[in-house]
């Protein structure tokens, strides 16, 4: 039987690595819906609505119907690439500034609303792992199984910061410790479901788990 994997948990703990791995060996569909919060801010930068001195949140909320996202499968990489009207655009959004500018994108409600809609379509066929920060509490309460990912602040910033900079980003790792705080902390504290646990979400700590561990333990869980 075809179940519904919801996961959550602060940023950079690893969420969609064990999600891609979870949507791979079951042969289930994998959505990042942090994507879908990335392809916003992404439109609300190339639309000037948000930029370092300015943030017109109405302008954005108006434009909200000229957004259109889509994910298409590449089998290259093993996992699907998110669009903005027809645009790949999963490398421009994985930026620090679009990581600055992204929670507080997520923390208007119209753009929530519209997302979830659009991510509760998407679980209608079973058989789906959602990794984000409101899957388990807003977007899929259902869910069969749902996990709550944890690790330490300097665990997590030190995996985004070795990510970027195997992009050939140039950043230091307390400007990503800081962003990785600070989105944290937005999340956790607005007013349109912030981040918390389920009642009923398994919590795994993976400061001290290498991949096969965790894979493992998760896949456990999955068959009991
Ligand atoms: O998962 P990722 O770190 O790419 O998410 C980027 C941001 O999008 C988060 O920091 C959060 O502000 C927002 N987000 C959200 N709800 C989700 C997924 C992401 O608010 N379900």
């Amino acid at each position: 039987k075809q179940i519904t994997i919801a996961i959550d948990g602060f940023s950079s703990t690893g969420k969609s690595t064990v999600a891609k791995q979870l949507a791979k060996h079951l042969g289930y569909i994998y959505v990042d819906s942090g994507a879908m919060y990335r392809a916003v801010t992404w439109f609300a930068m190339q639309n000037q609505f948000i930029g370092a001195s300015y943030f017109h949140i109405q302008d954005l909320i108006d434009h909200l119907d000229q957004i259109s996202i889509n994910f298409k499968f590449n089998p290259e990489l093993g996992f699907a690439e998110v669009y903005l009207n027809g645009n790949n655009i999963e490398k421009d959004i994985r930026t620090m500034e679009v990581s600055s500018f992204v929670s507080p994108v997520a923390e208007i409600s119209e753009v929530r609303k519209l997302l979830v809609k659009q991510q509760q379509k998407m679980g209608e066929s079973k058989g789906i792992v959602m990794d984000g920060r409101d899957i388990g509490t807003v977007v899929f309460p259902d869910a069969e199984l749902k996990l709550f990912m944890t690790a330490s602040a300097e665990t997590r910033a030190n995996r985004r910061f070795q990510e970027l900079i195997s992009r050939g980003d140039e950043v230091n790792f307390e400007q990503v410790l800081h962003n990785v705080q600070e989105r944290d902390f937005i999340d956790s504290n607005r007013k349109d479901s912030p981040l918390v646990k389920a009642n009923d979400a398994i919590e795994i700590d993976n400061s001290n788990l290498s991949l096969e561990e965790q894979f493992n333990k998760i896949l456990q869980l999955v068959e009991n």
